[in-house]
């Protein structure tokens, strides 16, 4: 029970944290503590196109740019050499042969239709769910 009062009090000083700051801002921050986990969850495995080991960057198969709705979806960074992530835009073909083997076919379909939904509907951020994504990576990584 103070254990649950504790983190209420944690979580509103986070929010107030960060609660005025401006949407990239939060975005940059969300980025940083998001890469930060995946570097920690994917450590000692190769880049997941072309399995070169040490891979150094966080990459997307549905690109940040592109599918922000996806931005900080976990099944959908993985880390990359920079050769694949930099220089080859991904080396996305190699990405998606073996993006099934790390999440399973299933999980591909769903970010295949999360793209699909987020085309049709539209995606924005908001401040409270960058915010809840900062929270979540930041006590993950
Ligand atoms: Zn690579």
């Amino acid at each position: 029970m103070r254990l649950r009062i504790l983190r209420t009090i944690m979580e509103a000083n986070f929010i107030k944290r960060y609660i005025d700051k401006p949407i990239p801002k939060l975005i940059e921050v969300a980025v940083r503590y998001c890469h930060r986990y995946i570097k920690k969850r994917d450590s000692g495995k190769g880049c997941i196109s072309c399995g070169a080991m040490n891979p150094t960057d966080a990459g997307h198969f549905y690109s940040a740019g592109h599918y922000p709705s996806l931005r900080f979806d976990e099944r959908n960074i993985h880390l990359q050499c920079s050769k694949c992530n930099r220089f080859l835009h991904g080396n996305l073909n190699e990405y998606r042969k073996r993006l099934p083997l790390r999440v399973g076919e299933g999980i591909v379909d769903r970010l295949d239709l999360i793209v699909e939904n987020a085309r049709r509907k539209g995606f924005k951020w908001d401040r409270m769910a960058l915010i809840e994504i900062i929270w979540r990576y930041k006590s993950k990584s």
